[in-house]
Formats: structure tokens, sequence, C-alpha cells
């Protein structure tokens, strides 16, 4: 009662619209307060910083072309000295030998690849060695020139020169400075020899070297231009894929991984795992979120679940994964050091998340069942790990909520049965395994009969008896619940036809059953193949159905009561109690759960509780039946409450059909034999 009391005013807020919705992922944007271009401009600055790098490491591509372009040279070089017997030539090709061997080395030396040689020494380097080549190789060429030694030299020489400028300028064009600077150390001294050395040939040849440098250099610049933008434009598309896949894989909410980012986690953590190391898989999932999302809005449950994020974020190992894993479930997934260790992290986990929310300024209490797995121990790969997980996560939420359960082996046998029943499920009601039970709801002041609940049993021809608690929620996972609630509900109306007119029946209704469409239909059909009077009918709900503020609920309960069809509110105690529903919808009876009466925590409380429940339904004029009566004390207690009505084993557990018909008999005989007497 108090959550629901607590938590209005915040929702009346909200709906408002005062409240802002949160959203954590803003800081992902540009600095608060720095200009609009700045970003923009930084962001082109590290492109082109990128793409330099990369046309600097083009400088250092194939080592071995330099290593061949220096051999040539040098065998040109000393074939000259040889021909031309001048020790000049044989001294420049030992000069050239000396800064090729340099080069070659200093290409394999250093690593463009690595992140420690900057981008300007490797820069530097390749352009002090590429400028004194190119230098030393012009002057040798200019050299043979201005002697005047055989023309075979000389063109040897000069062709050897030139053929190098301007391969080089063309191989270098991804750094135009270098490329441009190769080409006027090579072709300038030979241009200038040319012209001094005179006479048409020469002259003519000299004007060709000066003419083929702007060519040149304009042919480098658009190799350069090209390279350069399309470096640019696959780097762009690089880090567009890169964050694309980063989006891909981040939960909007809460800014944590999402499934494919869990699932890509997985399978890098444990790619990288040796044999002993150990890793826990711990699946969160919040209790009944669902009904904070309803009861407060989605804005308000976003930031609940951002919240949750942050402090799982908090809690997990640095070296861990923290996912969010659809609505309201979370995976932590990280090393540890053994199973102690696993177990502390997730009472840690439990403990964060049940500390009270603030949001703004209003108290919110969340709560949490956690399932643990650990590999090796409960799974070797990714997929086995989150089945275990998933299982145990599973008994935490089936044994109560709020708790933390470690996967053990028998779950897998919990499991398999769970699936065995709902494949047979739908075979079950063909095959006749089905039957109704009834169990009296007694007078307190007469011990009359007053009404039967019909409470269904599965019979299987393997597994025994099999209590609804097993199956009924399976049918409402799989949906077959409604054609199971229908068939109860005609089996139940047929046989309370063949009962005396003072006696009513009772049938439990699942809130999944009355949200289907058509589910009065499905009632109103059972009462007319039976020829029950509406009146005579009574359906079970619990607190659960109201939650959800649902307009097809009302229009059933209302549609039904107007026919004469009475309703119950079962398990009165148990949920998220408001008294705002009892009000709203005509109940005629309240049945207070069995755990006020025969539970654990029965004492003054409890007692005070059932007291102020009868108060409510005698002015209100319900009737109150008080569950789960199986000691002639509780008998006694509850009637001093104030509780007209009773249902327990003290007066009969739930029978078939025929010793239902025999304790109404039982009753008439006594009737008459006290009429006669
Ligand atoms: P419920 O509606 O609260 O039904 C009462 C349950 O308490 C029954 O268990 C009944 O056998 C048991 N019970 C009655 N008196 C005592 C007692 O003195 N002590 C103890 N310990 N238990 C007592 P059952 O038949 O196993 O049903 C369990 C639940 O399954 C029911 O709780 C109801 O929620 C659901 N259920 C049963 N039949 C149907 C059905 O036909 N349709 C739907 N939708 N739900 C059903
Ligand atoms: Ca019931
Ligand atoms: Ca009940």
């Amino acid at each position: 009662m108090g959550v629901i009391n607590l938590l209005k005013p915040l929702r009346t807020r909200i709906r408002g619209g005062s409240t802002q919705s949160a959203s954590p992922n803003s800081g992902a944007g540009p600095e608060p307060g720095s200009p609009p271009g700045a970003a923009k401009r930084e962001r082109a600055d590290q492109l082109s910083e990128r793409v330099r790098r990369i046309l600097v490491t083009t400088l250092y591509a194939q080592p071995s072309s330099l290593a061949i372009g220096a051999l040539c040279t040098v065998a040109a070089a000393s074939v000259s000295a040889w021909i031309a017997e001048l020790p000049e030539l044989y001294v420049a090709a030992v000069i050239l030998t000396i800064i090729g061997v340099a080069r070659v080395v200093a290409a394999l030396g250093l690593s463009p690849d690595s992140e420690n040689t900057s981008t300007a020494v490797l820069e530097l380097v390749y352009e002090v060695g590429a400028f004194s080549y190119a230098l030393a190789l012009g002057c040798t060429a200019a050299f043979t020139i201005l002697i005047g030694t055989q023309t075979q030299v000389e063109v040897l020489m000069v062709a050897n020169a030139l053929g190098y400028g301007i391969g080089v300028s063309a191989r270098n064009a991804g750094r135009p400075t270098i490329a441009i600077g190769q080409l006027a150390l090579t072709c300038l001294p030979i241009a200038l020899a040319a012209f001094w050395a005179g006479g048409a040939g020469f002259i003519v040849l000299g004007i060709t070297i000066i003419l083929l440098i702007p060519a040149m250099i304009s042919i480098a610049g658009n190799i350069f231009t090209v390279l350069r933008d399309s470096i640019a434009s696959a780097e762009t598309s690089a880090r567009l894929a890169d964050k694309m896949q980063v989006l891909a894989r981040t939960d909007v909410v809460t800014g944590l991984a999402n499934r494919a980012g869990l699932n890509h986690a997985m399978v890098e953590t444990m790619m990288g795992v040796d044999e002993d190391s150990r890793l826990a898989l711990i699946w969160v999932d919040l209790d009944r979120f669902k009904e904070v999302n309803d009861l407060l809005g989605h804005p308000v449950g976003d930031r609940v679940l951002s919240e949750v994020a942050k402090r799982l974020r908090e809690v997990a190992p640095e070296a861990g994964t923290v996912a969010r894993f659809g609505g309201d479930e979370f995976i932590v997934f990280c090393p540890i050091s053994d199973s102690k260790d696993a177990a502390r992290l997730a009472s840690e986990i439990h403990a964060e998340i049940m500390r009270p929310f603030r949001i703004d300024g209003e108290r919110l209490e969340v709560r949490a069942s956690l399932g643990v797995a650990l590999l090796p121990d409960n799974g070797t790969d990714a997929d086995t790990l989150m089945q275990s997980a998933d299982l145990a996560l599973y008994h935490a939420k089936v044994g109560g909520r709020s708790q933390t359960c470690f996967f053990d082996s028998s779950m897998t046998r919990d499991l398999v049965r769970r699936r065995e029943i709902e494949d047979e499920l739908r075979a079950a009601i063909q095959r006749d395994e089905l039957s109704i039970f009834f169990q009296p709801i007694v007078d307190l002041e007469t011990g009359r009969i007053k009404t039967f609940e019909a409470l269904v049993r599965w019979f299987h021809p393997e597994k025994g008896e099999l209590r609804p608690d097993e199956f009924i929620p399976v049918a409402e996972e799989t949906g077959v619940i409604v054609t199971l609630g229908n068939w109860i509900t005609a089996q139940a109306a047929r046989i309370a036809a063949t009962w005396p007119e003072d006696v009513t029946v009772a049938v439990n209704l699942s809130p999944l059953q009355i949200r289907a469409p058509g589910a009065a239909l499905g009632i109103k059909n059972a009462l007319r193949e039976a020829g029950l009077d509406p009146r005579r009918l009574e359906l079970e709900v619990t607190e659960s159905l109201f939650i959800e503020d649902n307009h097809s609920t009302a229009a059933f309960i209302e549609e039904l009561s107007e026919m004469g069809v009475r309703f119950a509110l079962d398990d009165f105690g148990t949920g998220y109690s408001s008294l705002g529903y009892i009000n709203k919808f005509p109940f005629s009876k309240i049945k207070v759960d069995r755990s006020f009466v025969s539970g654990a925590q029965v004492g003054k409380k409890s007692d005070a509780i059932i007291r102020a429940v009868a108060e409510m339904g005698n002015t209100l004029g319900m009737d109150i039946v008080a569950e789960g009566l199986e000691e002639i004390e509780q008998v006694q207690a509850v009637r001093d409450a104030g509780c007209n009505l009773g249902q327990g084993y003290y007066f009969s557990r739930a029978v078939p059909d025929y010793l239902a018909a025999m304790l109404l008999a039982q009753e008439r005989e006594q009737d008459l034999r006290a009429a006669s007497a």
C-alpha cells in the first residue's frame, strides 16, 4: 500500500510534464561551451595527420626498389669510371654507394608502422637521404658533360640521372616536396652543365630538362591530390564504420553494452582466457519493474534503468563487461578468482540495486533477482554459460524473487520437466487428463458449505498428479491458458448446475485469460451451455490484474457483473495492495491470503490486518474469507477477527466432483434430520 501512495505525487508531477527525460548519453556530444566549429576543425586536423602518416609510409614501402635503383646507378658510375678512366667517377661511385646503403639500412631500421617513430622523423630521415642521393647523382651526370668525356659515358650517366629523377618524382608523389626536391636536385645540375657546355645539342637538352621540371611537378601534384583524397575518404569511411559498430553495440537508454555488445565482449574475453581463469556471468532481473513503468510512466522507468546501470558499472570489476539485456535485465560478465569471489560480487550487486533511489527527490525502491553461472564449472562456451545463468535466474524468481541463485545441475532437470509440461499441456485437455476438484468455502457461523472453489488437477500418465502451481504458469507463458481457462469454467459450471440452488461455484481466472479478446464470451458460453444462473458463478481474480490500468479488464468485469456474475479478490495482502480498486470494482468477496493465517509471520500484526479487512468488509457489505485454515484454533481466531467465511484443510481438501456432491448430500440429510427432530 505504502509503495503506491509514496509514488503518487511523483506520478502526478510527471504527468504534469515538469520532469525532463534524462538522457544518460548527453555527455557523448561535443563539450558544452566549446565553439561549434572547433570540434570539426580538430577532427579535420586529426584526419589530415593520419593521412600524412599513411602518405609518409608509402615512402618507405618496398625498400627493395631503393636498393635496385642504387645498384643500377652505382653500376653506371663504376662502368663510366672504368670506360673514361676518370678517378672522380670512382669517387662518385663510392659516395653513391655509401648514400644508397645508408638509405636502405634506414628504411629497414625505421618501421613506419610503429607508433613510436614520429611522422616528422620518418619524413626528415627520408628527405636527407633522398636529397643527398639526388644531388650526388645530378652532379655526377653534370660532371661528365662538363669535362667532355666519351659520348657513351655522358649518355649513360645523363640518362641514368634523368630516369631516376623522373621515376622517383612519381614514386614519391605522396610527399610532393620530396618528389620535386629530388627531381630538381638531379635535373638542375645537368641542365646548368648543358648550358655551360654550349652547342645546339646541349642547349636544347638544357631547355628540355628545364621544361621537364614543371611538367613533372604538375604530374606529381595530380597524383598527390588523388592519393590524398582517396586515403582521406577511406579513412572517413573506416571511422564511420567504427562509429556505427560502437552504436550498434550500445544500449541507448543506459549507455551500457547491448545484446550485440555483450556477445562481442564475451567472445573476445573467452578467446583470451587460459585454462585456469575463471569468469562469472551474473544475470540481474529487476523484480516487478513493469509495475514501475506502468505506474510512473516510461521516463521514470528509463531513469531507474540508467541509475541501475550506473550502480552496476561502479560495483563491477574494471575488466568486466556490464550490459543491458533487454527490458529490465542486466548482465555482468567478469573475471573472478573463485566461487566465493563471485558470491561476494553478486551480493554487492544485489545490495547496490536494493539501495533506495531518489528520483526528483522521491524515494523509490527496486528489487532484483540474480542468476549466476561460472566458467568453467557451469559451461565452457558463451551459449551454455548464458543458459545456465538464465536457469539460475529463473529459479531465483520462482523461489520468491529478490534473491540470488547459483546454477546447479538439478536446474537443468527442472527445465526439461517444464519443457515436457509445455509440450504435453495442449494434448492433456483432449486426452482427458485434467479434472476439476472442488474445495468447500464454509460459513463460519453455521458450518454450512456456501461455495465450492474449482481447482484444476492434472493426472499425468507418467508424472502422476501435477499441482496447478506447476503448470498454470506454463499455460500462461504459452498462451494455452485461454483454452484451458474456458474449459475449466465450462466444466465447473456444468457440475455446479447439479448442486442445490443456494450453493455457488468459484473459478480462478488468470489475468492473461481476462485480457485475451473474447474473454467474457468464453464465460457466457460456459454459463449458457451448463444452464447455470450467472448469480451462482463467482470469479476469483488477484490484485496483479489491476496493476495495469487496462480498459479491457474494466469492460470484462462490468459486462459480467451486469449479468449477475460475482467477483472475489483472491490472495488479498500479497501484492501491491491498494484499496483504490476495491472501491472501483464491484467485489462481493475478499479472500485473505493464507500467509496471514498459517504463514511464518503470523502474529499480532497479521491478526490486526485480518481485523481491519473484516471490518472494511462488514462496512462495504462484502464477504471476508480466511484461506488456509488447518487447525480449529485458526478457525476460532479468524472468526473472532470478524471473517464470516473460511476455507482450508480443516474443513476439507479439494475433492472430486462426486465427493463434493456427497458432502452436499450429507448436509441436506442433516438438515432433514434436524427438521424432523
Ligand atoms: P488459490 O486460488 O489461492 O487456491 C487455493 C490453494 O490453496 C489451492 O492449491 C488449495 O489446495 C490450497 N489450500 C486450500 N486450503 C489449504 C490449507 O488449509 N493449507 C494449505 N497449505 N493449502 C491449502 P492448489 O489447488 O494447488 O492451487 C494453487 C493455485 O493455483 C491457486 O491458488 C490458484 O491461484 C491456481 N489455480 C488453481 N486452479 C486454477 C484454475 O482453475 N485456474 C487458474 N487460473 N488458476 C488456478
Ligand atoms: Ca483462488
Ligand atoms: Ca487464494
